[in-house]
């Protein structure tokens, strides 16, 4: 078996402790002679399984009780419509700030619904910042404010959380969701899809303050409201019921490494390792500002904007065992997505890589 670093930036890597305890686990789950793939949700193995992977998520990011825990279908995009169906219910007005693709979408669905304001925009400069916010911008009776705290395309991510008084604040993890310490009690509602930071595709997490529940817009459909979700413990229908085991065993793992605190210091190393290679590097460089440099996403070009030459790097590194490394077409170059399951040793390859494939095309 030959297994490559895999750079994607989402599906992406697995730690691959999970996947041999699914292999283990793939024809027969405990005693129960079957596959989780194969198992009645309303089963008691199964309500074990979706109650554990709560109990672990409540753990890692230190959950206060009075918010609820979701586990949804859809991804990252049908929250983009479900926040604003549920929360645009006060003056039907929201704050939004665009930092990329992402939060541009989740903007133009939710003003399907209610008045969007764009309180501040990146565009400008491709998305390589984070814009300052000037709090006279912001409605002062929006119903929420909105972020995508880590912009997995263009590779920011907020340091510094914007102050929005008693607005409460949602805020899209797909991309960043574990991968360094997040004081819960600071949102009004943290969502992101799995398949980046916590597991396969299929499976939404959706973590909320209960007093923002139970007031959606009467056209809601039943999926889409969270009291629903919520008052069901995500089995008001079939969950997506393997995904859920998987980001279960993704907890389990991130308990033994340490925690999130552990993994965040696992991954400001490796970032650093990157970072530097690239800050030294006469033929590379990062796309982004230093200030607002994602520990998960690293965009970088050739200091020359060379187009052949970057497309030699990416087919000599696919050959080398590093794959999918090839930028998103709107910034172009190289993106290293180094995810909670990258390991270190995957990092250090690509730096070995970086500074081998500089010497070699001088
Ligand atoms: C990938 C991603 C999405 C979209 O997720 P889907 O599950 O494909 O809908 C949304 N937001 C961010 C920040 C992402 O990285």
């Amino acid at each position: 078996m030959n297994r490559v670093y895999n750079f994607s930036a989402g599906p992406s890597m697995l730690p691959l402790p999970v996947l041999k305890k699914a292999q283990d686990e793939m024809l027969s789950y405990g005693d129960t002679g079957m596959s989780v793939m194969e198992m009645s949700h309303r089963s008691k193995a199964y309500d074990d399984i979706i109650k554990d992977a709560e109990r672990l998520l409540r753990e890692l990011m230190n959950i206060p009780d009075n918010y609820k825990v979701m586990f949804l279908q859809g991804g990252g995009s049908t929250q983009f419509a479900m926040v604003a169906l549920n929360l645009l219910n006060g003056s039907k007005k929201a704050d939004y700030v665009k930092t990329g693709q992402w939060a541009k979408k989740a903007a133009a669905e939710a003003s399907k619904y209610g008045e969007i304001n764009i309180v501040a925009s990146s565009e400008d400069k491709t998305f390589s910042y984070v814009p300052l916010l000037d709090k006279s911008k912001f409605t002062p009776d929006a119903d929420y404010f909105y972020i995508c705290q880590n912009n997995t395309i263009y590779g920011t991510r907020y340091t510094e959380l914007p102050d929005t008084g008693s607005v409460p604040l949602v805020a899209d993890l797909s991309s960043c969701i574990m991968s360094e310490v997040t004081d819960v009690s600071k949102y009004g509602l943290i969502f992101a899809g799995a398949q980046k930071n916590v597991g396969p595709a299929g499976v939404t997490i959706v973590i909320a303050r209960e007093d923002l529940l139970g007031k959606a817009m009467d056209i809601t459909p039943t999926m889409l409201d969270y009291k629903i979700h919520a008052d069901n413990g995500s089995l008001y229908n079939t969950p997506p019921c393997y995904a859920v085991y998987v980001a279960k065993l993704v907890f389990e793992w991130l308990k033994d490494m340490g925690g999130v605190a552990e993994m965040q210091k696992i991954n400001e190393e490796k970032a650093g390792l990157l970072y530097d290679c690239l800050d030294n590097s006469s033929m590379f460089k990062g796309t982004v500002v230093p200030k607002d440099r994602s520990l998960m996403n690293i965009p970088f070009v050739t200091t020359k904007g060379d187009k052949d030459l970057e497309a030699k790097f990416v087919k000599e590194a696919a050959a080398s065992g590093l794959v999918n490394l090839k930028g998103h077409r709107t910034v172009g170059g190289m993106r290293a997505s180094i995810y909670n399951a990258m390991p270190v040793e995957g990092v250090k390859a690509l730096v070995d890589f970086i500074n081998k494939f500089e010497k070699e095309n001088k």
